[in-house]
């Protein structure tokens, strides 16, 4: 089997399917349209009519991307306090050409950083 090829499942067709996993790109379930959840290779696809364990795979999916979300979300604040404490720093040192570029780059990253939205994908 190849390692690039991961199980991708809909929850509301119960079905699966092999796809390679490619950023940014989420296959949709060709009978129902949903987009596919990747569950990658190591996960046991519960057969069609194994109702309750498809839901309990749902529900385990669910958490683990949340809690992976918030870890991501958190790391990001540790990364904006840093930021703006780097911003500070700089701007205390007075001015510089140089100094004035990379305070622009770090404000432009804050910025980024700070308008990116924590989205909850529904599956
Ligand atoms: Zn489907």
């Amino acid at each position: 089997m190849s390692a690039s090829n991961y199980n991708w499942v809909c929850f509301e067709c119960r079905t699966s399917r092999r796809h390679p996993k490619i950023s940014g790109q989420i296959p949709a379930c060709p009978d129902c349209g949903h987009e596919c959840f990747c569950l990658g290779y190591k996960v046991e696809v519960p057969r069609r009519d194994a109702v309750r364990e498809w839901r309990l795979l749902r529900e385990e999916c669910r958490k683990r991307l949340y809690a992976r979300q918030d870890q991501q979300q958190q790391s990001n604040v540790r990364r904006q306090h840093d930021l703006e404490k780097e911003i500070a720093r700089m701007e205390a040192l007075g001015e510089n050409k140089d100094r004035e570029r990379q305070i622009r780059k770090l404000k432009e990253e804050l910025t980024r950083r700070s308008t990116e939205p924590l989205t909850r994908r529904e599956f």
